[in-house]
């Protein structure tokens, strides 16, 4: 059995990722995860010169790179083409990504109107949803960047809206309308953990799953927290991950730790499991 897992990297969040790639390369993390800006200050200040020095700076420590978008898909596709900038900052985002050869693109679905009916609201809003996201796709496709659903907390039922892609369904019937090798999975283990769980988002999703956001929470908010601080069912998770085989990428999303202390935290797991194989 090989060491799993392979690729662990971590978010880097409204700091430049510039200055993380010595510290990931003195301790082996193979992948940084950059969290643009709400405002999208940040996606203007990635210059062609900026650019340059990051490509430099990734090929030197061998270190990959993804990019988060800072608002949901669907806030992309809310008005008209002209007076809504997030449709160009989408498509900045993705040439962005394309320039600095990011594995991927990490996106939210969005959120719905639940009034009157759920199931239908939702059915809806995922149908509407569905039929923007093969536009974006098309212009992956040209720009060959992969986009990475990711899902999201259940939300309180006081809210008047709630979010899509926090149920395994929601992605079973946007992957069962959309077939591209340029759209793919990310399972958030903290936000699975609120829902319906880890184990069960990756046995569902697993032909989808291309990376993996790891933390840990009470299984109640998404606390963020260290790996094993939470009930995250990490031995089990672990085991998972081995017998589908598994061998993409882990992001730590793990809120004010070392991530390197984190990547550390969820090889144990895996190397339990090795060493009672012995
Ligand atoms: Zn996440």
């Amino acid at each position: 059995m090989n060491h799993f897992p392979r690729k662990i990297g971590f978010t880097v969040y409204n700091e430049k990722p510039e200055d993380y790639f010595d510290y990931a390369f003195e301790h082996k993390l193979k992948h940084i995860e950059i969290n643009l800006e709400k405002d999208y200050s940040e996606l203007a200040r990635f210059d062609k010169k900026r650019v340059r020095k990051i490509n430099k700076l990734a090929k030197e420590t061998n270190i990959k790179l993804s990019l988060h978008l800072p608002f949901s898909l669907d806030e992309a596709n809310a008005f008209t083409f002209r007076k809504n900038p997030k449709i160009l900052h989408l498509r900045e985002s993705i040439l962005l990504a394309k320039n600095i050869k990011a594995t991927h693109i990490i996106a939210h679905i969005g959120r719905f109107e639940w009034y009157p009916v759920e199931h239908l609201s939702r059915r809806k809003a995922l149908e509407k949803f569905v039929k923007f996201l093969l536009t974006v796709l098309d212009f992956c496709e040209e720009n060959k960047v992969v986009i990475c659903l990711e899902n999201l907390i259940p939300v309180n039922e006081s809210a008047d809206h709630y979010l899509l892609g926090d149920k395994i369904d929601d992605f079973k019937f946007i992957f069962s309308q959309v077939e591209s090798k340029f759209l793919k999975f990310c399972l958030d283990t903290g936000h699975a953990n609120c829902g319906e769980g880890v184990l069960k988002f990756l046995f569902a999703l697993q032909d989808k799953l291309d990376c993996i956001h790891y933390h840990d929470n009470n299984g109640l908010s998404d606390e963020h927290k260290q790996v094993g601080e939470g009930t995250v069912p990490w031995l089990n998770f672990a085991k998972k991950i081995i017998e589908i085989d598994f061998k993409g990428l882990f992001i730590s999303e793990c809120r004010n730790v070392e991530p390197h202390k984190s990547a550390e935290l969820i090889r144990e797991y895996f190397q339990q499991i090795k060493e009672h194989h012995h």
